[in-house]
């Protein structure tokens, strides 16, 4: 009993991205809107860039922030990758998933005097990034080994917030600030064991990052010897691939890396760990957000189509003016028209709630479904309870091309359960 089904967009298809089930199948079983991420992609990603840099002491380090669910992370550890946290709670998921302490990075900003504490007793490396944290790990932990975040006056990114290094940003310890640095470490009696930057986020072409790993380098050597050097995350991702964005040239950009870690090396007499440290790139393209369409309306001349999308599951078109592909897909025997402006909306109330603007799209149905590609970095982690509505559930298609349910969605007692205080 073979329904005929309309797909707008080649993506999901051209990668066989839903394996044996149709976006249609795990909505009717896991509810709209949900998470669906594929393990193939996310196997590949890891892959390449545990091969971008020819270099033996060379460690990728997956950003956790961009996504903690564990499932995902014992796929990331299973391809030899370490882990990077900004917080206990992503520290206690890593270690949910298998990572031991020594494989985490805890990489934290305006941290308290017990989250230091929680990072040292599980024996994770620690990044601080101003004087006043390095101080306080050294009262928390002395004898300790620490690891600082610099900030190399450079930065680069998709959108001003997401720009972590130059002047204007709150990250980093200045180069400048070197002997206060060691003067605390002396009086703490800490090991400086790493330097590490992370600039930006989304670059598309590696000669920023290049750059600033040189920068780096030559920062590094008046530190003495280091265990290792971390020249940060950022790598980009194609957003707008269904109309041919090309990818980052990582090609270039590992024969580029490795040649200055060679150059640096032989000068410098010694061999630290190289470690980088992406989070998109790991698990953005191997995950998509799928929803419901539940209205079309024109108002004035604009076409609406209104869906179960709101920022609230998918924040990142508002909060950066994200651009998302989108595609469709529509069960039945009417076939799409002629793609026209189509402003995609969600269902919060606030005008802002808007996940594309104008895009390009035949007319939507009631009921068709919307597939909101590279959704998988940055998409459930930012999802929020905002209008009490429920976090999706979030669903595996293994290897074996089979769904497996890894999240599943909040219901009304998860919103009521933290309330449940007045005895
Ligand atoms: C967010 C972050 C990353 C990962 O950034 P991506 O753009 O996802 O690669 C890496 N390092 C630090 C310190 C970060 O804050």
């Amino acid at each position: 009993m073979s329904e005929s089904v309309h797909i707008h967009g080649s993506y999901t298809e051209d990668s066989n991205f839903f394996g044996d089930s149709t976006p249609f199948e795990l909505v009717r079983r896991h509810g709209s809107p949900l998470y669906v991420y594929n393990e193939n992609v996310l196997r590949a990603r890891c892959r390449e860039l545990k091969e971008l840099v020819d270099y033996e002491k060379f460690h990728v380090n997956f950003s956790a922030k961009s996504n903690s669910n564990p499932e995902l992370l014992k796929i990331v550890r299973s391809e030899g990758l370490r882990v990077d946290a900004m917080s206990p709670g992503e520290i206690t998921m890593d270690e949910m998933a298998g990572y031991a302490g020594e494989e985490i990075f805890f990489i934290c900003n305006n941290v308290s005097a017990q989250e230091l504490r929680f990072a040292a007793d599980h024996k994770v490396r620690v990044s601080v990034d101003s004087l006043s944290q390095l101080e306080l790990y050294g009262q928390v932990n002395p004898g300790g080994r620490i690891a600082i975040r610099i900030n190399p006056g450079v930065g680069a990114g998709h959108c001003k917030k997401v720009v972590t290094g130059g002047k204007e940003t709150k990250f980093g310890i200045s180069p400048a600030d070197k002997d206060k640095v060691l003067a605390i470490c002396e009086r703490y009696d800490l090991t400086l064991i790493g330097i590490n930057q992370h600039i930006g986020s989304l670059f598309m072409e590696g000669s920023a990052y290049l750059q600033a790993a040189e920068t780096m380098l030559s920062i590094c050597e008046d530190f003495g010897e280091l265990e290792f050097i971390d020249f940060g995350g950022g790598f980009g991702v194609p957003y707008k691939k269904l109309e041919g964005q090309g990818r980052l040239n990582l090609r270039e950009l590992g024969q580029g890396l490795s040649e200055l870690i060679r150059n640096w090396t032989d000068k410098m007499g010694y061999r630290p760990e190289i470690m980088v440290e992406p989070g998109r790139y790991i698990t953005a393209e191997c995950g998509v957000l799928i929803g419901e369409v539940h209205a079309v309306k024109y108002n004035a001349e604009t076409c609406y189509a209104g869906t179960d999308l709101g920022f609230n599951v998918l924040a990142r078109p508002m909060m950066y003016d994200s651009h998302h592909d989108i595609e469709l897909y529509r069960r039945g025997d009417e076939p799409f028209d002629a793609p026209h402006p189509v402003t995609v909306v969600g269902n919060i109330c606030e005008s802002g709630d808007i996940i594309a603007k104008g895009r390009e799209l035949p007319t939507p149905k009631e009921r068709d479904i919307m597939v909101v590609l590279d959704a998988g970095a940055y998409g459930h982690v930012m999802s929020s309870n905002y209008n009490l509505r429920l976090r999706p559930a979030e669903v595996l298609i293994e290897s074996g091309n089979t769904p497996r349910l890894i999240r599943r969605r909040d219901n009304l007692e998860d919103l009521l359960a933290p309330y449940r205080v007045a005895v």
